[in-house]
């Protein structure tokens, strides 16, 4: 419920009047010390969590009122274009349908060659950013990947990216790498040339890794080696894109303790410039293909939740993975799209197309917000980048965004 204070007895200075006049006040006297800038404590994210689960319109009001505060009526996106490299993984998530074996249909092996043409028509679609996306170490457990990577002329997959991640940079468009638990060294080339880098942390609970759970074959899901990931990008100073995968069996708790995990790596390295925000799609090719889908409510509090966690954060919510209401996530205190590619399939979730740009335009007009298109890295993260880097992002930039001439 929400209330707007009006002057009584109690109010004795005008000073104090016109500082109440206006101010909400909710039952919840968690949400209400949240709104007056106190961070949220576990305990008060646990019973704001089990408040929502009877009315959770006092924390949507309190997510919107910080949404609004941080980020005004602004949404954004990326402009990308997704670079499928390779889609040989080492690992085995249940939920995952991106993962390829070498003889399935969907196998993907980019040869330099078709990078550089698909940079190409990137280019001609005035995309920004160019998303490769690789499987988890491929060449530990494929002689495929092996060989693969020979005939392109190089040892390793991170070797691999570090030379695409130039050709894009000299096309013109700006790398975002994501492949997994990489190493400092590898990190560290790469930061050269990707503006920003993504590793998902999915969830921070151990037991999703115990047999019968999703990340039980996937050695990488560990949380303890995906936060030893995320630290080394903290040392490194590299803007990270992280997140959860939601709906993928967790419990309250689990999935409030990632939040805050995702919460004490940025108050320590200051580098987590997004958090997304994905709700569990079953695959029918995959070992979850018979689990529900993450349920909607559940997941609008859980993005809420994030708001409250981390007022300042910018969090994305995929609009492909809820095709209907994907608009209702502005309320709930998102403030990004997230990547949007008006060429390749996300192949992720390859049966949800992403929406037409401009029907995000005009649904998130709809709801009251301006979209603008963004960098792979946010404005609060420029000084991260090297002068060059800078420099050649000036060339499309405007007012810390890409120029509406260039990507509409
Ligand atoms: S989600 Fe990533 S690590 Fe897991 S199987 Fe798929 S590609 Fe591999």
């Amino acid at each position: 419920m929400l209330v707007r204070l009006s002057l009584s007895a109690s109010i004795n200075t005008p000073r104090m009047a016109s500082s109440l006049l206006n101010k909400l006040v909710l039952h919840s006297e968690s949400l209400n010390n949240i709104l007056d800038g106190r961070h949220a404590l576990r305990d008060d994210l646990i019973r704001i969590y089990m408040d929502s689960r009877n009315d959770p319109t006092e924390l949507f009001t309190a997510s919107w009122e910080l949404r609004k505060k941080f980020k005004k009526n602004i949404v954004t996106f990326s402009k990308k274009a997704f670079f499928n490299v390779i889609n040989l993984c080492k690992d085995t998530c249940s939920y995952c349908t991106y993962k390829a074996e070498p003889t399935d249909a969907k196998l993907s092996l980019m040869s330099l060659h078709d990078v550089k043409s698909m940079l190409d028509i990137a280019k001609k679609y005035h995309c920004v950013e160019a998303l490769f996306v690789t499987g988890e170490a491929p060449e530990l457990k494929y002689p495929e990947a092996k060989k693969w990577l020979k005939s392109n002329g190089f040892t390793s997959t991170a070797e691999y990216l570090i030379h695409a991640s130039e050709m894009a940079l000299e096309s013109g468009l700006f790398p975002h790498t994501n492949a997994g638990n990489l190493e400092k060294e590898d990190l560290r080339e790469l930061q050269k040339t990707n503006v920003s880098m993504g590793i998902m942390l999915e969830n921070v609970s151990e037991r999703l890794c115990n047999r019968g759970m999703p990340h039980y074959l996937a050695a990488s899901k560990k949380p303890q080696a995906r936060l030893q990931i995320l630290k080394n990008t903290g040392r490194l100073k590299i803007p990270m894109t992280t997140g959860l995968l939601v709906g993928i069996g967790e419990t309250p708790y689990e999935i409030i303790d990632s939040i805050i995990a995702i919460r004490n790596l940025h108050e320590t390295f200051g580098n987590i410039q997004e958090v997304i925000l994905q709700n569990f799609q079953p695959k029918p090719d995959t070992m979850m293909g018979n689990h529900a889908p993450a349920d909607e409510n559940y997941f609008r509090v859980i993005v809420a939740l994030t708001r409250i966690a981390m007022p300042e954060m910018n969090i994305q919510v995929p609009p492909n993975l809820s095709p209907h209401t994907y608009g209702d996530f502005l309320h709930s205190g998102i403030n990004d799209w997230g990547g949007v590619s008006p060429l390749t399939p996300d192949y992720v979730n390859p049966e949800f197309p992403w929406p037409e740009i401009d029907k995000i335009r005009e649904n998130s007009a709809q709801y009251g917000f301006e979209l603008k298109c963004r960098f792979p890295i946010y404005p609060e993260y420029f000084t991260f980048v090297s002068r060059k880097l800078r420099s050649m992002m000036g060339v499309i930039e405007d007012d810390k965004l890409v120029a509406e001439k260039y990507w509409k």
